[in-house]
């Protein structure tokens, strides 16, 4: 029978002492904090403090890549510049500090930067001009997404495969009641179908077509109905071949009538729902003013595992 013990974290577990929570983490406090603080507040305390050494898992560095791109595309650069930058960033990212995968990294990194590099395309030749939008000074809430030219809030999320489900839960997150009730404005939810990760590859007609099993030269990734392909066909990664080029995979994309980017309008919030977020933010923010040192929190123990395997677990556990 194998017999575990119980780890409790030493009083300076933590190489940092914590005597009060960053001021400037308070205000303005944005959905991602907000969401954290609601997960468990020791991690909204170390990510405060350690926010160099957490490891991005690859979807979250994407839509802050994405997110950038489509902000220098409005502002005026080149989309090949826009991608290039883009892609840098998340190249020195996921170098250091790393990415937080269950998959080989490098190969891994190398999926999504082909579906970044693919996708920016697709998305800033369709999308508007953005810009940040300005503090909202009351309640001082950092608006996460972008400003559009149709004058509505934007943002960009991936998801494995959209689903209405996976839509009405997004549409409960902080990133867009927050986002529209501060603001008061409507918003256009952008979702990016960016498939499962499995075998070590990221399964996405983004960065994967494949090859037909008998004719050279004969690549598609669906059925013009959606089906599967049927038949012994390869798969056949963007980033194998320097010759893949961005518009003729796009152009093939439109082809073979692969939809991945699905839009949801949520309209603005009444009045009474702006006031309970305001209320609910105000009583957040007391909460965060007071929160103690990190060695007098408790563990949250639902969150170390759930839904996936935290990445401070070295530091609240450590021996
Ligand atoms: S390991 Fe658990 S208690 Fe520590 S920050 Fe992560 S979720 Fe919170």
């Amino acid at each position: 029978m194998a017999v575990w013990s119980l780890k409790y974290p030493r009083a300076d577990s933590c190489a940092v002492a914590f005597v009060t929570v960053p001021v400037a983490m308070i205000n303005p406090l944005d959905s991602t904090q907000l969401t954290t603080l609601q997960v468990c507040p020791r991690r909204l305390i170390i990510e405060s403090q350690r926010a160099s050494e957490k490891l991005w898992r690859p979807k979250e560095l994407y839509e802050h890549c994405i997110r950038q791109a489509l902000l220098n595309v409005s502002a005026g650069m080149s989309i090949a510049d826009a991608t290039l930058e883009a892609v840098t960033v998340f190249v020195e990212r996921a170098t250091r500090p790393g990415l937080l995968t269950a998959h080989k990294p490098y190969c891994i990194a190398q999926d999504w930067i082909a579906i970044l590099k693919v996708s920016i395309t697709a998305l800033a030749t369709v999308a508007g001009g953005f810009t940040e939008v300005p503090l909202v000074s009351r309640p001082s809430w950092k608006c996460l997404s972008l400003m559009g030219n149709d004058g509505r809030l934007h943002r960009w999320t991936t998801v494995a495969k959209f689903s209405r489900d996976l839509a009405a839960a997004d549409l409960q997150s902080w990133a867009v009641v927050g986002d529209i009730c501060a603001t008061g404005l409507e918003m256009t939810v952008h979702f990016i179908e960016t498939g499962v990760g499995r075998g070590g590859h990221q399964h996405t007609p983004w960065c994967r077509i494949f090859a037909h099993p008998a004719i050279p030269g004969r690549f598609a990734f669906q059925q013009k109905d959606g089906s599967p392909l049927e038949g012994n066909w390869k798969p056949v990664w963007f980033q194998n071949s320097p010759n893949n080029d961005i518009a003729h995979w796009l152009a093939m994309m439109e082809r073979d009538q692969v939809k991945l980017i699905h839009d949801v309008r949520v309209k603005s919030p009444d009045a009474s729902q702006r006031a309970r977020f305001e209320r609910d933010l105000a009583i957040e923010r007391a909460r965060i003013a007071s929160l103690p040192k990190l060695e007098e929190l408790p563990i949250f123990r639902p969150a170390c595992n759930f839904p996936q395997v935290c990445q401070w677990q070295w530091i609240c556990y450590a021996e």
